[in-house]
């Protein structure tokens, strides 16, 4: 049923702070960002950009209320082309004693830094030199920060996966072989998560070290199941962005996954950005109203007893918060379903 699982696990994963007990990593958030800056926001003059010191203390705050919360650690998979600030997550790990996991990867084509990476191809530029620069993220660290990443982060868009896209595919699956770096991807409304899936496993990577992101982009149960059954995670991991999803839907999907007994399979977060580049979301009052739920706590506060409503047990939302983050990142196998 599931692809080949390596019987390799890793006792540590790797956070801006140095590497952690996997047992420590607590009740863990696998989808926010502390700053996300979309290639192109530089051009916008008008905007007056936050400080660093303003994004610090936005950052803690977050942080503590997430905390408050009873959550220990968090992955921000912000690929290296949209504003990845490794200093910034290293300071405010560093207040707060709170884990942040980061990522090494490239975005999408329609959104992320393709220009570079197009051009540079054109001039003789090799997929194997992006394989090198991540590898060399994952095992030696980022630039000269010393800071090491502990995943690597794919995306593809809509409606196909694209030639540069599925280079980025092949380059990731090479470095995660290499390293035994597991892999978080971006899928487009819950979309080509089983493409993503299937050219990933070609190419070497065990399909548990994988976690579908955005799944519940997708309210559609076959497609959820189809994932399962492959053996990867599903991220469920935009609870709060109603413009995409009403987190009704996602609610409805999830539970069904829950009575099917996919609760090992699930990992929970909301996508929450908590200071931008530029002002991509242009109308201040938009913002604030998306700001009300789209916040790292919403899913402890709302969706919990949403979903407790619904019949989920305890035991079932303690294992996608604590104990699926703790095995994904042990590459432990998956258990049988139910
Ligand atoms: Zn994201």
């Amino acid at each position: 049923m599931s692809n080949s699982q390596q019987t390799t696990t890793q006792t540590t994963v790797q956070t801006v702070t140095g590497p952690i007990d996997v047992n420590d990593l607590g009740r863990t958030l696998m989808h926010e960002h502390l700053f996300v800056t979309y290639p192109g926001a530089e051009s916008d003059t008008l905007n007056k950009p936050m400080n660093h010191a303003e994004r610090l203390d936005v950052c803690v705050d977050k942080i503590e209320q997430m905390k408050a919360h009873g959550v220990n650690s968090m992955l921000d998979p912000c690929p290296n082309d949209l504003g990845r600030d490794v200093g910034l997550m290293t300071e405010v790990a560093s207040r707060t004693g709170f884990n942040i996991i980061c990522a090494t990867g490239l975005y999408k084509e329609d959104q992320g830094g393709g220009a570079y990476w197009k051009f540079r191809a054109e001039l003789g530029g090799s997929p194997d030199d992006i394989t090198e620069m991540y590898v060399k993220e994952l095992t030696e660290g980022i630039g000269d920060t010393g800071v090491r990443a502990g995943i690597i982060k794919v995306a593809t868009g809509q409606p196909a996966i694209s030639e540069y896209e599925h280079m980025l595919l092949l380059a990731a699956a090479a470095a995660s072989v290499e390293t035994g770096a597991p892999i978080t991807t971006h899928t487009d409304t819950g979309v080509l998560g089983d493409q993503q899936q299937r050219i990933l496993t070609e190419a070497g990577v065990p399909a548990h070290r994988i976690i579908i992101g955005h799944s519940c982009g997708s309210d559609d149960f076959g497609y959820h199941m189809g994932l399962v059954e492959g053996g990867s995670y599903l991220g469920f991991d935009r609870f709060g962005i109603a413009i995409l999803q009403p987190d009704e839907l996602r609610v409805a999907s999830l539970l069904r996954l829950l009575e099917a007994g996919c609760a090992s399979r699930v990992v929970i977060s909301h996508d929450s950005v908590w200071c931008w580049g530029g002002s991509p979301i242009p109308d201040p009052e938009a913002v604030a109203a998306m700001l009300e739920v789209w916040t790292p706590t919403h899913f402890i506060e709302r969706i919990v007893p949403m979903l407790k409503e619904g019949g989920a047990t305890d035991e079932q939302i303690s294992m996608m918060l604590n104990e699926n983050p703790r095995r994904f990142f042990s590459g432990e196998a998956l258990p049988a379903l139910g």
